[in-house]
């Protein structure tokens, strides 16, 4: 039988779907690029935004019609949203034949063999899962994801996230290393350690910090990020590692979600954002040239202008290289669900335009400062512009594009580029040195 996979939301669930495949994979099921081939479709969905979960509504109601013409089709939906919406989903979309929550994607095999073995344990969190023993099938870039930890324990309160995939778990640094020796094997260049709070990562024996260590000291792997920190866990430990480490790249990204105490106190985020300020001034202190990147919700219920204009002043005294902004909605089953959603949506849209102007003047100035450097670049090959130029990323995350293809470098060399033009988003270059860089 044939799979087709879509995935919606975040890292996390595009490194989810990649496990169900390996999951598949493993059970003698087959993979397919198109829907039209398929026996089985997967629908696998976020329910951190609402906008996500509205398109994945929609997905299914059209992709339930193929059932008139291929009535054997077996469609399931699993994920996030299929854990907080089971029995909406399947009254809403009869096509549906079973929802499976995050923990559960064992079931996938025997299910698929045997609908009626769906039953409401398929749609539980048991806080245990973290899918070790599976090998992810992955596309074969350069770079890639790796989960080390699932779930979270922090209840931030407008987040869905520790009811949907459970308290924290950590992968054991062994198995972490083995999956990351292996892809380097495969030739990737870049990881990405993942986990929704990967900071207080803690297997029992190592702390982040450690592992982070560990990775670094792979063979051939030339760069190392990870996503996302949670600001109380951020350590000096850990700053320490990152200074210390060449292939550590010198990134963090550090959600901020306000610049007012009292929003954050209401948000359950367990700093103060003097707090913030001093974590990230130690850190640029610490580590020369460091980008620090973030996510800010605007429109929190309660946020009034005096707020709003904390969360600016914030951003003008940091100057992040980039932020996210987002819109607040509510998520039913957070806390923050029961507040006042009070402020109006068209002040919520000028609040965050306001801070996507602020932010973008201040990422333009940052990377204008390096134009006429010579920075090393990952190449992560054809620009998808023109064939004739290259795209690849700093350190630091920074997009790259380089006006020149040259044949001789290949996705995945490391070389120099010296930096002629910049924007807020991007910056221009051309190559200063052919030779890999020795890390
Ligand atoms: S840290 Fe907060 S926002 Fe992030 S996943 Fe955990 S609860 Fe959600």
């Amino acid at each position: 039988m044939k799979a087709f996979i879509k995935t919606y939301g975040c890292q996390m669930n595009k490194y989810d779907s990649e496990i169900i495949a390996g999951i598949l994979k493993e059970n003698g099921f087959k993979l397919t690029e198109k829907t039209n081939d398929a026996d089985i479709i997967l629908v696998n969905t976020c329910s951190v935004r609402e906008h996500a979960e509205k398109r994945m509504l929609g997905y299914l109601t059209v992709i339930s019609n193929l059932k008139k013409e291929n009535p054997d089709l077996i469609i399931g939906v699993v994920g996030c949203a299929a854990l907080r919406l089971n029995k909406k989903i399947l009254k809403k979309i009869p096509g549906v034949n079973f929802v499976l929550g995050p923990d559960k994607y064992k079931l996938l095999p025997g299910l698929l063999t045997d609908l009626s073995c769906f039953d409401e344990t398929c749609y539980t969190v048991n806080n245990k899962e973290k899918y070790e023993d599976i090998i992810p099938v992955r596309n074969n870039g350069i770079s890639e994801w790796v989960a080390i930890m699932r779930g979270c324990n922090n209840f931030c309160s407008y987040c869905v996230v520790p009811y949907v995939r459970g308290r924290e778990r950590s992968r054991s640094v062994k198995s972490i290393i083995t999956e990351i020796k292996e892809l380097v094997a495969q030739g990737i260049k870049e990881v990405t350690l993942l986990g929704q709070n990967v900071n207080s990562y803690n297997d029992g024996s190592f702390d982040f910090p450690d592992l982070l260590r560990r990775v670094s000291e792979i063979d051939g792997l030339k760069r190392i990020r990870f996503a996302t920190s949670h600001p109380k866990d951020l350590s000096t430990k850990l700053l320490e590692v990152i200074k210390e480490r060449k292939n550590i790249c010198n990134h963090i990204h550090l959600p901020v979600q306000s610049g007012s105490g009292k929003i954050l106190k209401k948000m359950n985020r367990k700093y103060t954002p003097e707090e913030y300020i001093s974590l990230v001034e130690k850190a640029k202190s610490m580590i020369e040239g460091i980008s620090i990147t973030t996510d800010i919700i605007t429109g929190f219920p309660g946020e009034t202008e005096e707020d709003h204009q904390a969360t600016m002043e914030l951003i003008r005294k940091l100057e992040f290289d980039s932020s996210f902004v987002f819109r607040y909605s509510p998520r039913e089953g957070t806390k923050a669900f029961h507040y006042k959603d009070d402020v109006p949506e068209n002040v919520k849209i000028r609040r965050l335009e306001e801070i996507n102007s602020l932010q973008q003047s201040i990422s333009e100035k940052i990377n204008k400062k390096l134009i006429g450097k010579t920075c090393e670049v990952l190449i992560e090959g054809t620009s998808r512009r023109s064939k004739k130029e290259m795209k690849g990323k700093l350190d630091s995350g920074k997009g790259v594009v380089i006006k020149e293809n040259d044949k001789k470098v290949k996705a995945g060399d490391i070389i120099k580029v010296r930096i002629f033009d910049a924007n807020s988003k991007t910056l221009f270059g051309k190559i200063n040195g052919r030779k890999n860089v020795d890390i």
